[in-house]
């Protein structure tokens, strides 16, 4: 597995880069010294973007798709397109959403790697999800890459990203380009959606708990037994650029290797937050029972998670909890009053 290193750091393209991940790969992708367009329908919500430049898009249109790659890239030359654009967020959005996920997303995967081969000279990234595969048992064995197959994904969600996997796998062989597919876990940190229903778990969680009062209960969904992985954000962008310079062409997951209930996600926030809490878990959309995926084709690369669950959950719960307090009641992050008060019976 060889890590490509040219003389001259490429211009990047980031679609997505007004979401949580693309922003902070965007600032990633500077501090290496690359020059940088951002693409999104939105600029960055938690502060400013770094890129060079920044272009409103909507990549479901084709003509978007080729403006977003074309000639004026800053700095010229080969480019590396990053395509983490996509319509998503947490269960409570992805159990609501097929219609949408299905056809935004799709239209973007689809136009955006044609453009990108059409516009040539490009190495493409696509952010994929662990979401392609079944859900598991507890305790079963880790799957690794090829055990995507037979295909048998939980959620409209990650039949989409395997579809969109398969689109990128067939440019690479028709065009022959370089094209580079990860399978994020779940990934957090400061400056990602914390309300307003797009939010994952940790996010979730550590407004819920930033929010509560001493001795109040919180309402999480399913019954706690869920168990997953998170990766912080940093950790998670390193791994993509590692693997954006490497010769791995198969799809590959990154992920930490700290797997948790989603009763001890809770502890974590609450200890690390300093508050006797109490949970009361309620019907909802859980997703799938369990997780556990093997990590050695992205750690064959040099990479492992470095940042644990606690000391992440650290950054987020200081970054979640400031969110919190400056929104104040115009959030929808404090307990309703009627909620609490039904909690408290
Ligand atoms: P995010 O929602 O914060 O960012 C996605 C961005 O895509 C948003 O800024 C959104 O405005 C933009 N977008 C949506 N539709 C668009 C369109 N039509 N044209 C242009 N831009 C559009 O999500 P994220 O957490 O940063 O995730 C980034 C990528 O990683 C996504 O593809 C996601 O599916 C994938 N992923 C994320 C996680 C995770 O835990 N965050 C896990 C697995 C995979």
């Amino acid at each position: 597995m060889a890590i490509r290193k040219p003389a001259v750091a490429p211009a990047a393209i980031v679609c997505g880069a007004g979401g949580f991940i693309g922003h902070h790969l965007v600032t990633k992708l500077k501090s290496r010294g690359y020059t940088v367009r951002g693409v999104d329908l939105k600029l960055p919500e938690y502060g400013p973007s770094s890129a060079d430049e920044f272009l409103l898009l909507d990549l479901r249109n084709p003509a978007a798709c080729v403006e977003a790659v074309s000639g004026s890239v800053p700095g010229g030359g080969p480019a590396e397109v990053y395509q983490l654009a996509a319509d998503m967020g947490g269960m409570g959005f992805i159990s609501g959403a097929d219609c949408e996920m299905l056809r935004d997303n799709a239209a973007i995967n689809a136009n955006m790697i044609h453009a990108s081969a059409e516009a040539g000279n490009v190495r493409y990234f696509f952010a994929s999800s662990v979401c392609i595969y079944r859900d598991m048992l507890h305790g079963e064995a880790a799957l690794s890459e090829d055990d995507a197959y037979p295909a048998l994904p939980a959620n409209e969600y990650g039949w989409e990203k395997l579809y969109s996997e398969r689109v990128a796998l067939a440019y690479a062989r028709r065009y022959r380009m370089d094209v580079r597919i990860a399978r994020f876990q779940n990934c957090y940190g400061p400056e990602g959606a914390w309300q307003g229903g797009r939010e994952k778990v940790p996010a979730a969680v550590c407004r819920k708990v930033a929010a509560a009062q001493p001795g109040d209960v919180i309402e999480l969904w399913g019954d706690g037994s869920a168990v997953r992985s998170f990766v912080y954000v940093d950790d998670l962008v390193d791994a993509v650029l590692r693997l954006m310079a490497s010769d791995v062409a198969a799809p590959t997951n990154i992920g930490s290797r700290e797997y948790v209930s989603i009763a001890k996600l809770f502890e974590i926030v609450a200890a690390v937050a300093g508050k006797n809490l109490r949970v009361r878990y309620v019907p909802g959309p859980v997703g799938v029972q369990s997780r556990n995926f093997s990590n050695a084709r992205i750690e064959s690369l040099g990479w492992q998670a470095k940042v644990s669950l606690e000391e992440g959950v650290g950054r987020t719960y200081k970054w979640v909890s400031a969110q919190v307090a400056a929104a104040g009641d115009d959030s929808d992050a404090t307990l309703s009053s009627g909620n609490r008060a039904a909690l408290r019976r």
